[in-house]
């Protein structure tokens, strides 16, 4: 039998062609016409003020860090449980993450930690969409409104994801989404700021731009551009940008697809929940609907995860498992502070597993994940 890959990036058929027509247009560099299309497409989904395309979302946090003037002294407080850029962005800055802890059945932020973790110099919080879940977005709304914060959201997962029926990356002031191959909708590398705070959306221009006006001058408002700010390169290629404009067309199958087989595993799952101790992520409420990025089950105790992902291995059939918490890993510890702790971090991530999930996956190939996780389940005495 074939072995399940873990992921397996979705092609649409039309991406070739896409990136000939923008190679026979001779115009390969960043903010052409495919940057632009893929710009709209994102606008019109997400009901925002301005999306500026990036070469990765590691890039558009970078763009979001520097927007809200994140300076040496500040601290901005942000899960454990997430990947290194969210943390990276801050560091960058000369700025300190101050990480929270997470609740076990979703993986995102203990919206009940913020408040004491907010101290004089705390400048934003930074919320993280885990799986493509949106955060209790208005709890942390909230609590940014009664101190001054502004709000980032990492929402590098959550393309197609909605937050009480609005899309995902919305819902604060600035937001990041990824578009790496790993990710549902991709374009090999890529990513996009979503700017929510119309106050932004014209120093995003200069940031991306290598802190020039160049966009200004593109648009006929300058007539000539000129180093004006700080800046960086964050554009991706026309090559790139043609890519995921085909990518984005397919958003809704994708997610579609993918939330089949993530309630399909929820729902095969949720029997065993209680004979082997597993704890399942919280069942799809109407305020939070994800996008089937990542199924994840917590096992019963940490010990039990190298013999499950062996096991299921012999089974051919490739898990995962995911996060080091940021708040145990060498560089969290040295730029960042965890004053609470993270003890259901710390449990959590020692303890999870991630399934085989990708667009296209069939009903045979996912029967199968299933099968063999509830015999592994046995077999390692679960
Ligand atoms: C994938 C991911 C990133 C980084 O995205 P890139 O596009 O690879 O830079 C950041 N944060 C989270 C939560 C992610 O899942």
């Amino acid at each position: 039998m074939a072995e399940i890959p873990f992921t397996r990036p979705h092609l649409t058929g039309g991406e070739l062609a896409s990136i000939a027509e923008a190679i026979d247009g001779r115009r390969l560099g960043g903010a052409g016409r495919f940057t632009q299309t893929c710009e709209s497409w994102l606008e019109r989904r997400l009901g925002c003020a301005r999306v500026s395309l990036t070469h990765s979302c590691t890039a558009a946090l970078e763009m979001a860090a520097l927007l809200i003037g994140i300076e040496p002294g500040d601290e901005v407080i942000m899960p454990s449980y997430t990947f290194s850029s969210t943390a990276n962005a801050v560091v960058l800055r000369g700025a300190t993450p101050v990480f929270a802890d997470c609740v076990s059945d979703t993986m995102n932020i203990d919206v009940d930690d913020i408040e004491a973790l907010i101290t004089p110099a705390t400048k934003a919080i930074m919320p993280v969409h885990y799986a493509g879940r949106p955060p209790d977005m208005d709890r942390i709304n909230a609590i940014a409104d009664a101190h001054g914060l502004i709000v980032i959201e990492d929402a590098a997962q959550s393309l197609g994801s909605t937050y009480k029926g609005a899309p995902a990356g919305t819902h604060s002031h600035l937001a990041a989404i990824s578009f790496h191959e790993t990710k549902n909708v991709v374009s090999g590398e890529g990513g996009a700021l979503i700017i929510s705070d119309p106050c932004y959306v014209e120093r995003a221009a200069i940031l991306r731009e290598k802190g020039t006006n160049r966009a200004a001058f593109m648009d006929g408002l300058v007539d000539k551009y000129t180093w004006v700010d700080v800046g960086s390169s964050y554009l991706p290629s026309e090559l790139v940008a043609a890519f995921l404009a085909q990518q984005l067309e397919a958003t809704d199958s994708i997610t579609k697809d993918r939330l089949r087989l993530w309630r399909a595993y929820r729902d095969a799952l949720g029997e065993a929940a209680d004979t082997h101790g597993l704890i399942l992520p919280a069942r799809i409420d109407a305020d939070a609907v994800p996008n089937g990025h990542i199924f994840h089950v917590l096992l019963a105790n940490a010990d039990q995860r190298a013999p499950f992902l062996n096991r299921m291995k012999e089974h051919g059939i490739q898990c995962s498992f995911h996060y080091v918490p940021l708040h145990t890993a060498p560089a969290g510890k040295r730029f960042g502070r965890a004053p609470l702790g993270c003890p259901t971090t710390e449990d959590a991530a020692a303890r999870l597993v991630r399934l085989p999930l990708f667009a296209g996956m069939g009903e045979a190939e996912s029967g199968r994940v299933v099968e063999a996780t509830l015999e592994t389940l046995k077999e390692i005495g679960a």
